[in-house]
């Protein structure tokens, strides 16, 4: 198994004026390509101490990779520390100084000699062109171990991450084994639930790994398995991927590029029903999110953004009563707007959003409260009063999300 490190240069590290984002980002992407990362070392702009830290690195990781410290400035420092440690030469990268050298005359400024120090490289190294910034990326072998070199910017640092270095580990591992990932996609539980209910499994996991990651739409687990044949990492994730459906399948809704409006366009077709929507406080983004899956036709017959109360009335027909004993953010309007969605766009399902996204209460509600309702023509309805927290956008998105997972259980 390869082992492999991350060492961010920078006082600024140290001192907390910024997070070591790079090391979270660096790993979070190889964990994709089955390579483990045992450490994640911060040092400062120090030539002794870089150089120590390197030399540590060098005896325990076959892969390390440092970010930072290839700039112009004296506190710059990881070239000089990797060449106390190594003993290799470096000369002028002609591309890279070509590039310094142009920049500088284009802005109308004169180039001080520090500026050289960046296209400086290893001799003996793969040099990779920085295509947002000027000092290049470089993979160096020395003794056995892959030195990888990026510079600190963030930007910079992705970009030759993206285009250089995942390749190039990717091939590297792939001679030894074939890796393979899967990722579960689940709504409806939230990221502590989940890694409760499968802690025994995440903590005796090996192969596969099991990375579950929360996101906007719900959580994703992405599972990575390695072995000699195809064959056996399928088996590896299937066999994986069964165990955890087992005790959390009941939120499960699809794999790798699975969406869940997806799904639910799926699960009308599949029961020739069709949506009409009754949007409120979404104004239409749950319409529109419903209608960004290709092939909806069929099965959304359309929708219509109530967004005043004389709209709800006059044109949904929502009845005057309803608004005039309960308010327009209720359940009770929730579910005459999806029913009168279904029936007035000839649909076998409505679905109705009123709320108040904010920022200010209204009919005396708090920020945040929304009603949904779901009408089916077969005689069922479902009506939820939600809380959400958040700025306006938030309490939106976050509507649209409850809808489609209402409609999808
Ligand atoms: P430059 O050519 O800009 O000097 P560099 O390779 O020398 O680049 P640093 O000077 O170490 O890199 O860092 C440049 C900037 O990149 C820092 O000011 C910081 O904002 C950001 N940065 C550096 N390291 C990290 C890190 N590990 N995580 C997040 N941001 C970082
Ligand atoms: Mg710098």
């Amino acid at each position: 198994k390869v082992k492999a490190e991350i060492i961010a240069v920078g006082t600024e590290l140290l001192l907390g004026q910024i997070a070591n984002t790079n090391a979270q980002w660096l790993s979070q992407q190889l964990a994709q390509y089955g390579v483990n990362i045992y450490n994640h070392v911060v040092v400062g702009d120090n030539l002794r101490r870089v150089e120590e830290t390197f030399r540590q690195a060098h005896l325990r990781s076959d892969i390390i990779l440092v970010t930072g410290g290839l700039g112009p400035t004296e506190d710059d420092l990881t070239r000089e520390a990797f060449q106390a440690l190594s003993n290799l030469s470096m000369v002028e990268h002609k591309p890279s100084m070509d590039k310094i050298q142009a920049y500088f005359h284009k802005q109308d400024v004169e180039m001080t000699p520090n500026n050289r120090k960046q296209a400086r490289v290893f001799e003996t190294a793969d040099v990779w062109k920085n295509s947002v910034g000027m000092a290049p990326g470089m993979m160096v072998t020395f003794e056995g171990r892959k030195w990888i070199f990026l510079p600190g910017v963030p930007r910079e640092m992705k970009s030759l991450a993206i285009e250089h270095v995942f390749p190039t580990i990717q091939q590297m591992v792939s001679q030894h084994e074939i890796i393979k990932s899967v990722v579960l996609k689940f709504i409806g539980i939230g990221e502590s639930k989940l890694e409760h209910e499968l802690r025994d499994m995440i903590q005796a996991q090996t192969n596969p790994t099991i990375a579950p990651l929360a996101q906007d739409d719900g959580i994703v687990i992405r599972l990575t398995a390695n072995g000699e044949s195809e064959q056996q990492v399928d088996e590896l994730l299937d066999k994986t991927k069964s165990k955890i459906l087992n005790l959390v399948g009941h939120y499960f809704y699809g794999v790798n590029q699975a969406t869940l409006e997806g799904e639910i366009v799926e699960l009308l077709r599949k029961d020739s029903k069709q949506l009409a929507t009754a949007e409120s406080l979404t104004g239409g983004l749950f319409s529109g999110k419903l209608s960004s899956v290709p092939g909806v036709s069929d099965v959304f017959r359309g929708g219509i953004v109530s967004y005043n109360n004389e709209v709800k009335q006059n044109v949904l027909g929502v009845p005057p009563q309803v608004i005039e004993e309960y308010g327009a953010i209720s359940k009770e309007c929730a579910l005459a707007m999806a029913k009168n969605a279904a029936t007035k766009l000839n649909a076998s399902i409505g679905i109705g959003f009123t709320g108040v996204a904010g920022p200010s209460e209204t009919e005396g509600k708090p920020v945040g409260t929304v009603y949904i309702a779901i009408y089916d023509q077969a005689g069922h309805t479902i009506r939820e009063k939600c809380q959400f927290q958040g700025d306006r956008n938030t309490i939106r998105r976050r509507t649209v999300q409850k809808g489609l997972e209402l409609l999808y259980n």
